[in-house]
């Protein structure tokens, strides 16, 4: 009896262990959803893909049930980013999309601060955060006191913020911006407000690394940092390179200004996947949160994607049967105080109006 059922365990595994063998494309025919398979086939093997295709098609059938759609941030997992997310993107991209989506309902795949910018935006759609513990380490750094205590140690001195903070900061701010259009946005304000002194905050090291862009301007930073980018070093990168020879090192601008010194390019998330579409490296290493290359990665299957990990905690508390569950419930919508949202979309369409 015991040696039947380790037999016919073993042929279950070995029927298993062929099953994984087989490359994503092959295995996938087989299976629900074979063309969205063909996507995550790197991240989840054929056994554990019918649960998944599962909550996909709940929330597809859900999507269409409430007219709704789903923004997918670039540091979202593969198994959302490559399903069930409409629009994807960096939080420009997906802040410029929102106005534009015709949906009763947005849902956020990406973290708190993301939601609230798709909500001043869009302040008569139900915009839904499926986990409201997802915040962002840079967005807690810095508070609307804190700004007002600024303003009065700066008199006269312009305010730009990163667009990873509360609507809160954003209100007390004259423009926001983000890592994409931070130079620019810069120069424009000097421009604008006759000033060579500018208050850029939270996050210290895109302000150190745009200050090199634009020595004209004295930069004046807060201490907040992305607790992912933070933890890559210079040797991070040297080591990356002696181990991997001839790698290109794109770098996001959130990484400490030693560790954009040693990368090859400095981008935001928009920028790197331009820089590997136009450019197509042999090999490449993005550095920043890790699952931005598991998604460009879908897109350049000869293109060499090096992977050293840093996962952001807050995106990972986004997962399908959350995002399933806040369609179904329509709970967990983000509420902003009309008069504050007034200022704070003021600051994010001044940033949009800069082209
Ligand atoms: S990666 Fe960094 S900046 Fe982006 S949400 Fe996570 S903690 Fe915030």
């Amino acid at each position: 009896m015991l040696d039947a059922a380790i037999a016919a365990h073993e042929d279950a595994a070995t029927a298993t262990s062929a099953l994984l063998r087989r490359d994503g494309a092959d295995a996938g025919a087989s299976l629900p959803l074979p063309h969205l398979y063909a996507r995550v086939s790197r991240h989840i093997t054929p056994a554990e893909w019918p649960l998944y295709a599962r909550e996909v098609e709940a929330i597809e059938r859900l999507k269409r049930e409430r007219n709704a759609v789903i923004l997918g941030h670039n540091y979202q997992a593969p198994e959302i980013f490559n399903t069930v997310a409409d629009i994807v993107g960096d939080s420009l991209a997906l802040a410029r999309e929102a106005v534009t989506v015709e949906a009763d309902v947005i849902v956020m795949a990406g973290v708190h601060f993301m939601a609230e910018t798709a909500k001043l935006l869009n302040p008569s759609k139900t915009v839904l955060m499926p986990d409201m513990g997802a915040g962002c380490s840079l967005a807690d750094s810095i508070t609307a006191a804190d700004i007002r205590l600024l303003r009065q140690h700066y008199p006269g001195v312009p305010v730009v913020t990163y667009v990873n903070t509360s609507a809160e900061v954003k209100a007390e701010s004259d423009y926001c911006c983000t890592s994409g259009n931070a130079v620019k946005v810069v120069r424009h304000v000097a421009k604008e407000w006759g000033v060579n002194r500018i208050l850029m905050l939270p996050d210290e090291y895109l302000a150190r690394n745009v200050q090199k862009q634009v020595p004209e301007i004295e930069l004046i930073a807060w201490k907040g940092h992305c607790e992912v980018h933070e933890r890559f070093t210079p040797q991070d990168i040297r080591d990356l390179r002696e181990n991997h020879p001839g790698v290109v090192v794109l770098a996001h601008p959130e990484c400490p200004p030693e560790v954009v010194a040693e990368a090859d390019y400095a981008g935001s998330t928009a920028d790197m996947a331009n820089y590997v579409d136009r450019e197509k490296p042999r090999r490449v290493v993005l550095i920043t949160e890790c699952s931005m290359a598991d998604n460009v990665a879908v897109g350049h299957p000869d293109i060499e994607f090096v992977r050293p990990c840093n996962l952001c905690p807050h995106m990972r508390r986004i997962t399908l049967p959350n995002i399933r569950r806040a369609l179904e419930t329509m709970q967990g919508a983000v509420e902003i105080d009309p008069a504050l949202a007034e200022r704070a979309r003021a600051a994010v369409e001044r940033m949009i109006a800069i082209r």
